[in-house]
């Protein structure tokens, strides 16, 4: 069946951005979300979110602390052999799975948006309009598109995206396990080609998940192997794959995933979250972008309906907005990130941190935004 509808925006991708998209826009006008996946679904994450968008969260009805998020407050790093430094988290942020925040989004937007579960394929612009067909065959029409469909899409290969076409060395694990673990903390351990993170959710579960190189694990035949030879190599590791109890019947992966420079607005689409770029997981600050910038595009096409802007004006005041708030986070995390994974630079950078341990904060501060209201 093929049934053509129009909007005034169409919304691909139903994550953190493009459910908070829709969230922003629903009352001023006729918003549909597709998403290809069913609600809710557990993602590959780390699961910490900055408070930054706490507020914001809560100002669109989303309260994650009303829902047993855990309210965290301090960091642990340990090198690959185990040295400790421990640091307050200048904001702080809480520790909610996926399955549950973007399920809490989900609700708030379901009863007042058009939310359609199908995997768009094609996307045209003609004549100020765009044309985008889903998989099952539906067309829709709107003025405005925004890219909200994540890190990486079929959707990258049909806009010949620059990023698509190299490959990345990146690969991601993650499942969630009953442990022993502080509800106030959020754990950084490194490993041999990676890094993995690990903090408690509502469920009272500790979400592990890591950060790897191909190079580092194509030396291991499985996964289990991996965690409990080049992972464990690191004592805390050791001891949280020696003791936990997985709670998934598998851990789920993804691979390919790129941190190259992308573009806010590509072919007249506006990025938003992942699809605009996608900052080191180690900041713990990706969801807080994503948040973050669904709220910068819905304010600005709000003002942009309202002053009857061109769209023009609209692409180079997002494209803007987007690289004043986010491009710096973006380069500090590429640099924290080069450093964390070179042995002796890791080793230097955690002897300083531990003569001056002020420095913590302020690198951290550097990584993340302030708390958007
Ligand atoms: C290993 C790892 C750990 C991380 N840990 C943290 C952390 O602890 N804290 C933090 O803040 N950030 C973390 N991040 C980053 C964070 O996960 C992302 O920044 C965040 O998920 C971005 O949300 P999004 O809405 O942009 O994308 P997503 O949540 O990926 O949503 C994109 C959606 O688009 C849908 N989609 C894709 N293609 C199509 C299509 N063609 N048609 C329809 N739908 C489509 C997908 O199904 C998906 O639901 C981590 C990232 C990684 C890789």
């Amino acid at each position: 069946m093929q049934e053509e509808s129009t909007f005034d925006i169409v919304i691909i991708g139903g994550g953190l951005a493009g459910l908070t998209c829709a969230l922003a826009l629903v009352d001023y006008c006729k918003v549909l979300l597709v998403e290809k996946e069913s609600f809710p679904n557990h993602k590959v994450c780390g699961e910490y979110v900055s408070n930054e968008v706490l507020p914001y969260l809560q100002s669109l009805g989303v309260d994650p602390l009303q829902h047993g998020a855990k309210q965290i407050n301090t960091l642990e790093i340990s090198t690959h052999t185990g040295a400790v430094v421990k640091s307050n988290l200048p904001l702080g942020g809480f520790g909610m799975s996926r399955y549950a925040l973007d399920m809490l989004l989900y609700k708030a937007v379901s009863d007042r948006c058009t939310i359609v579960q199908d995997t768009i394929t094609e996307i045209s612009f003609v004549d100020e309009m765009f044309r985008v067909n889903a998989k099952n065959g539906d067309v829709f029409s709107a003025p405005h598109v925004v890219g909200a469909y994540g890190k990486r899409s079929n959707l990258d290969k049909l806009l010949n995206r620059k990023f698509i076409q190299e490959k990345s060395p990146w690969l991601a694990v993650k499942a969630h396990y009953t442990y022993d673990f502080d509800d106030t903390k959020v754990a950084l351990h490194n490993f041999n080609g990676g890094y993995c993170g690990l903090s408690k959710v509502e469920t009272n579960a500790v979400n592990a998940c890591y950060l790897t190189t191909y190079a580092s694990f194509k030396k291991s035949n499985s996964i289990v192997q991996f965690q409990n030879e080049t992972m464990s190599a690191n004592p805390h590791l050791a001891h949280f794959f020696k003791d936990a109890v997985p709670l998934f019947s598998e851990p789920l992966t993804i691979s390919q995933i790129s941190f190259n420079t992308k573009q806010p607005v590509e072919n007249h689409m506006f990025m938003i979250g992942d699809t605009a770029g996608l900052i080191h997981p180690l900041c713990g600050n990706g969801m807080a972008m994503a948040i973050h910038s669904a709220k910068l595009f819905s304010e600005l096409y709000l003002a942009h309906k309202k002053q009857k802007q061109s769209r023009d004006a609209l692409e180079l005041n997002y494209s803007r907005a987007w690289q004043e708030n986010f491009s710096r986070r973006l380069q500090t995390g590429r640099r924290i990130q080069n450093v964390l994974l070179r042995p002796s630079l890791a080793k230097a950078a955690f002897t300083t941190a531990r003569m001056f341990p002020s420095l913590v904060p302020e690198v951290i501060k550097k990584t993340h935004g302030t708390i958007l209201v």
